[in-house]
């Protein structure tokens, strides 16, 4: 495909340049392995210079603007993100790899969290707060100032919609830093926000790798609130980077989340919810439900339906939008394939593998989805997230058994109960430790409404809904006294 922009720009102040190194980075089609492009290798220069013309436009027609006028230009930056539907679809699919259906889903979410942002913006009020006599206090919400946004490869257009659009509606400037691996989807929304009429300087964009232009801008002191979205490790160096200049973080980090199945499920419902929760995206999805915690009477029809989900499903090219795409890189379909060597080492039973289409490039990053049955609670299989499309079994017998095996790992993201029972439904969503707990549903469709957000090593803090309204904004009480 050939690219409708020149992806080695980066976006500052309204102005699209090069780095000021000069260097690019290569862009890989993850279903072929060809080079598509470069990226800019954005470093420290860029990042200071995104963030002072973040500055300047919160000193300028950005900052002044009312909170209707900045719903008024979200709203138009979603209609015209959902009239380029197909254009982002095939950009995220040449780029990611995402098979073209669920990239159009992306694309479609992004627009969505436009809309649902530009008509929150002048929907979040301060409070009066009764007081001592003479006294007339009240609270103003208020941007941060210059918000980070460093994001992932594996859904760059939700998490742009989700963080960016509720840090604009809320008056901040922005500078996000797609990740390396995929970048196009992030440009292509910075054109259509400034083609809405976004003012120069409230979004900017500098790509590059995240140790250098990531890193830099997570320390930078010009930053007053820091969103992340990644891995644990580098989570955790940017809460350090940013304690350094006492600033606050949201971390959308990783997940080991669990769907629990009791006897009384209706599995013709659940089925579809357990596989495609765990396939999704090949696997790369920080809420991917991959351990699936089955009590011991449903368990041998649960496996069987699951193998022949799995026995049907079908890897190939994004372009032709079969079941699982590829993985993102060489360096990922290394770390799944070490997972599943280590299920052969320690003889875990591989109950099925889908089938990687035979006209698959040879160049792509193509791994079989997996699924493991009987796995032992405190196997790594069932424990450390694996991102890619590897599912584990997990029996359990009893309520209490359930819950213990749901919250053994470090991570809390997401939760799935199913049962029909409507005291354990109420129970388990307070036992089960995760910062989403979906009843016999899983992910609601992804809604943009919905708060998301981690317990333990999954991150903390709420990005979507009208939750990230309030992270994304700063309360100060003012308190009058008037006699
Ligand atoms: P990653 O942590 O390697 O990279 C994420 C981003 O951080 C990229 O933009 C990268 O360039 C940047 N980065 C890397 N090193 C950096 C540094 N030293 N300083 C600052 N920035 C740096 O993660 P990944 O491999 O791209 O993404 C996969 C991880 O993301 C998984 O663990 C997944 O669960 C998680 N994730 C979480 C959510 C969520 O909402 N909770 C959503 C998507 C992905």
């Amino acid at each position: 495909m050939t690219l409708p922009f020149d992806p080695s720009l980066n976006l500052v102040g309204g102005q699209w340049q090069r780095p000021v190194s000069g260097q690019t980075l290569d862009l890989e089609n993850p279903s072929t392995g060809e080079i598509i492009g470069q990226i800019a290798r954005g470093g420290t220069d860029d990042v200071d210079a995104a963030v002072s013309a973040a500055r300047q436009a919160l000193a300028g027609t950005w900052g002044r603007a009312t909170a209707a006028e900045r719903g008024r230009v979200l709203a138009r930056i979603g209609a015209l993100v959902a009239e380029r539907v197909d254009m982002l679809a095939e950009l995220e699919a040449v780029d990611v790899g995402k098979p073209l259906k669920q990239a159009r889903a992306d694309a479609l979410a992004l627009a969505r969290y436009m809309e649902f942002y530009g008509g929150a913006a002048d929907k979040i009020h301060g409070e009066t707060i009764p007081y001592l006599d003479g006294y007339t206090v009240y609270t103003l919400r208020e941007p941060h100032g210059v918000t980070a946004h460093i994001v992932p490869w594996n859904y760059p257009m939700q998490i742009i919609g989700r963080s960016v659009g509720a840090a604009l509606a809320m008056g901040n400037a922005a500078v996000l830093k797609p990740a390396e691996e995929a970048c196009l989807t992030a440009l292509a929304f910075a054109r259509i926000a400034e083609e809405a009429g976004l003012p120069a300087g409230a979004l900017n964009v500098v790509s590059g790798l995240g140790e250098e232009a990531g890193a830099a801008l997570a320390a930078h002191p010009g930053i007053n609130h820091v969103s992340f979205t990644g891995s644990v490790a580098v989570g955790s160096q940017v809460q350090k980077a940013a304690a350094a200049n006492i600033v606050p973080v949201t971390l959308e980090l990783g997940g080991k989340s669990p769907q629990i199945v009791f006897d009384d499920t209706d599995l013709d419902k659940a089925l579809p919810f357990l596989v495609n929760a765990g396939i999704q995206n090949a696997g790369q999805t920080c809420s991917a439900a991959s351990r699936i915690v089955v009590q011991r009477g449903i368990y041998a029809e649960l496996l069987e339906r699951m193998i022949s989900h799995y026995q049907a499903l079908r890897v190939g090219p994004a372009t032709g939008d079969l079941d699982v795409g590829p993985l993102i890189s060489a360096r990922q379909k290394e770390i799944v394939t070490g997972y599943l060597d280590i299920g052969a080492v320690d003889n875990v039973t591989v109950a099925a593998q889908g089938a990687i289409d035979e006209n698959a490039p040879a160049g792509g990053h193509y791994v079989r989805p997996t699924l493991f049955a009987d796995v032992a609670a405190d196997h790594r299989l069932a424990r450390e997230e694996i991102f890619g499309p590897v599912q584990t079994i997990i029996a359990f017998e009893d309520e209490d058994d359930a819950v213990a095996i749901a919250n053994g790992t470090d991570y809390g993201l997401v939760a799935g109960i199913w049962t029909r029972d409507g005291g354990r439904q109420m129970r388990l969503a307070k036992t089960v430790r995760a910062g989403q707990i979906f009843i016999n549903n899983y992910g609601a469709g992804g809604g943009v409404e919905l708060p998301f957000g981690g317990m333990g090593r999954s991150g903390h803090g709420r990005e979507k809904g009208f939750e990230a309204l309030y992270g994304f904004s700063v309360l100060k009480t003012v308190a009058a006294h008037h006699g």
